[in-house]
């Protein structure tokens, strides 16, 4: 399937399909959260860094304790990032806003809420229930 949005013809066809202004919305949206995202991995980055440093003995428990808590924030974070970088990637490829299973539309409410939605609800309750 091959989508082209920079062509209007598309639009012309569905009023569901994302329009250009829409697009941009997003666009904008998920470089404003991919910033803070990336500013706040780095700071949390160089506070596991700063602490290695911290060689006082008792310590090291509540350290060891802080830093799993960090590392699993740190994961969570780095999941998203990377699914706001792969929504960036498929508004450039003119694929964003289309469910990666069955290639329908997500709806457009749905994508407000969560923006790097990769699938439509009925395909992401058939995953929820899987697992
Ligand atoms: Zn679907």
């Amino acid at each position: 399937m091959t989508l082209a949005l920079n062509n209007n013809y598309y639009n012309q066809n569905s009023d569901e399909q994302l329009n250009q202004e829409e697009l941009n919305f997003f666009k904008k949206e998920l470089e404003k959260q991919k910033e803070k995202l990336e500013i706040s991995l780095k700071r949390k980055i160089e506070e596991l860094n700063n602490q290695d440093e911290a060689k006082d003995e008792a310590d090291h428990a509540t350290i060891a304790i802080d830093n799993l808590t960090s590392n699993t924030i740190l994961r969570e974070q780095q999941k998203t990032l990377n699914q706001i970088k792969r929504s960036l990637n498929k508004i450039a490829l003119g694929t964003y806003g289309i469910c990666t299973m069955c290639e329908e539309k997500i709806n457009i409410e749905r994508l407000k809420i969560q923006m790097f939605s990769e699938h439509c609800v009925s395909c992401r309750n058939k995953l929820d229930k899987r697992v």
